[in-house]
This record gives structure tokens, sequence and C-alpha cells, in this order.
């Protein structure tokens, strides 16, 4: 099939390019919009990423460019309007796991940098600065963990914490019962946010769950918490967050993903003067800690992805059963 790529990283090039057998592939570093639309002329796959935008007028563009599959690079895909896909008579497809360890492995990499300001110390050493004064951390050992959504990521999450010697307790609305034979302990919502050391979100990005840190939930988290999201950025309200972080009610913030991430994250703006006053005032924090959407970034994620993309694209092609097909969620259609 010929495939229009957007969003295209290097890495992406490299992985898709050694992975790929039989496809024409089109790579287009811009993102995906009503703009760029038509530069799918000819293709009829496109290949997409978080922060390509497949609303209703794109999904219709994309139809009269003659596009009958999109193959989404991730698992998520709150990105794609799935209702107009089906309406245009197009394919929705993704990669449901890649590597749910690269993602988990990674807010830990943030919890661990938080706490023990590895990145202050670095740079200290290296400019001669041997001081220890403000590096002080806490042990992880004996903390308690709070784990909202224990899906593929969350629950790798939570054991990589129960092996550091956590108590870690869990909010889904779906209980996971071999989590709970290992002795992670399911609680309420509001439980787990009240009693939780360190507050981790793993869940899905949805209407139930847009903003589900703000001001009154935020109220009820324990003095000097720290919040990780890797996630999905709307899971937070950015504004109560900042306020929290300003009156010390909040001790610690790791991102790694950002609810204006779209027009920022995964580009060079290193000579650009960053507009976004919201997130330049969180990066003016001591205690927050933003990575550009990186969590999947591992050898055997971007492995997985290019193979199962590319799969997903072949099966199509051949009228195979496609097993990583995205469905209408039940109720869209009103
Ligand atoms: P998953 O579908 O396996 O798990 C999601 C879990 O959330 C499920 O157990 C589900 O029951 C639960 N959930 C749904 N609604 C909920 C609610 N209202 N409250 C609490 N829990 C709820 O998904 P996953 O593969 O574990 O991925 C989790 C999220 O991680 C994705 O949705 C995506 O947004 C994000 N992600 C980020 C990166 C990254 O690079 N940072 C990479 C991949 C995925």
């Amino acid at each position: 099939m010929k495939i229009a790529f957007f969003s295209t990283q290097p890495y992406d090039k490299e992985y898709f390019e050694r992975y790929n057998k039989q496809h024409e592939i089109l790579f287009f570093e811009a993102r995906l919009n009503e703009q760029t639309a038509t530069l799918t002329r000819g293709c009829n796959a496109v290949c997409a990423f978080v922060n390509d935008q497949l609303n209703k007028g794109v999904l219709n563009t994309l139809n009269e460019m003659g596009v009958k599959i999109i193959a989404q690079r991730c698992a998520g895909f709150n990105n794609v309007d799935v209702v107009a896909a089906v309406e245009n008579n197009i394919t929705v497809v993704r990669v449901p796991v890649y590597s749910p360890h690269a993602v988990a492995e990674h807010a830990l990499a943030l919890i661990m940098t938080l706490n023990r300001k590895t990145h202050k110390a670095y740079n200290r050493v290296r400019e001669g600065n041997f001081s220890l004064d403000r590096l002080t951390g806490f042990d992880l050992y004996g903390k308690t963990v709070g784990v909202i959504g224990t899906g593929k990521i969350g629950q790798c999450f939570a054991r990589i914490m129960q092996g550091l010697g956590c108590k870690v307790v869990a909010f889904d609305i779906v209980v996971n019962k071999e989590l709970e034979a290992l002795g992670i302990k399911y609680l309420t919502r509001q439980e787990v946010l009240q009693q939780s050391d360190i507050l981790s979100l793993h869940c899905p990005l949805t209407e139930q769950t847009k903003h589900v840190i703000n001001s009154d939930t935020l109220e009820i988290m324990k003095n000097g918490a720290m919040l990780i999201n890797t996630s999905r950025g709307a899971l937070v309200d950015t504004m109560a967050v900042i306020t929290a972080l300003k009156n010390g009610k909040l001790g610690y913030l790791g991102l790694d993903v950002y609810e204006q991430e779209e027009k920022l994250f995964f580009h060079d703006l290193n000579e650009n003067i960053i507009t976004d006053d919201v997130l330049v005032r969180l990066l003016g924090f001591p205690n927050v800690l933003i990575t550009s959407h990186q969590g999947f970034l591992t050898d055997e994620a971007l492995t997985q992805i290019a193979i199962v993309t590319l799969q997903n694209i072949t099966d199509f092609e051949e009228h195979k059963q496609l097993k990583n097909k995205v469905s209408v969620p039940a109720g869209a259609y009103k």
C-alpha cells in the first residue's frame, strides 16, 4: 500500500525502513491536520501518531483523497474521531501493546530523578560543585504508591514499585485479580488519593478521566505528595496543579505528557520563544520534571511498533482479520 506517514521523527524512519518489506512509505515531518490532510492524495493508508489530529474534517478529506485505513503507531486513539472514520468508511487500527515496561520504567525514572535529584547532582559535579546541600531525598522503601489504572502499563508499574518495597494501592474500574493476589490493594479512588505518597496515573483519557487530578482531588491528597503522569496530559488540570505546587500542597510533579503538548513535544524549539506561559511556569519550579512524551522510546517498543503497524496494514491489504482494529465505543453514536 502507499502510506502517508505523519509526524515523522528520525527514529520512526529508521525503524519503519528496517522492517518494511512491501509498502511504499511517504514520510512527512508535518503533523496531520486540516492543513496537511491533502498530502495524502494518492495514498490509501495513513500512519499517524498521538498528536496528529484526525477529526471529522480531516477524515472527510482523507476519504476524498482515497485513504482507506488509518494505522495509529501507538496504543491510544483519543486523537481519532472513530465515528467519523466509520462514516467515511475508513478502518482504524492501532498497536495495543508494544512495551508496557518501557512506560512503567520511565515513570520510575521520573520518580527516582525527582526524589534523588540526580539531574541536579549530574550538573553540579560537572561544574566542580561537590556539595550535597539540598539534594536530600527519601527512601522509596515503605512508602505508599497509588496507581490509577492497572491495565498493561499500570500493572507493570505496580509490580516494579512493589519490588522496591513500597506498599501499592490501586484504583481501576476493573479489578486485576493477579495483582490482588500479589498483595496490591484495590481501594476507592478517594482512598488511593488520600493514602499515596506517590500517585501515578496509568488510565486512558476518556470523558470520565479528563482532569481526574483537579483542585478538589489535589486537596484530598497527602501534603507534599508526588504526582506522576505518563498517560495523557489532560488527565491533569494543569492550572490546579500549578496552584498546588505554589502553596506546597504538591511536593513533586513528574510529567511525560502535557495537556497542550501538541505544538511543543517532539520538536527542537531550542532557538524559539516558548509562548506557552503555563508550561514555562511549570518549568520554573525546582520540584517539577518534564520529559517530552518519551515513555515509549525504547528499542524494544520501537521495534514492536514498527512490526505491528506494518503487519496491521498488510493484513488490511490482504483482507485478513484485523485483530488490532479500533471499534466505535458503545454509545458513541448520538
Ligand atoms: P490499558 O488499556 O491496558 O489500561 C488502562 C487501564 O485503565 C485499564 O485497566 C482500565 O480499566 C483503566 N481505566 C479505564 N477507565 C478508568 C477510570 N475511569 N478510572 C480508573 N481506571 C480506568 O492501557 P495501557 O496500555 O496500560 O496504557 C495506559 C495509558 O498510558 C494509555 O491510555 C496512554 O494514554 C498512555 N501511554 C503513554 C505512553 C507514553 O509514551 N508516555 C505510551 C503508551 C501509552
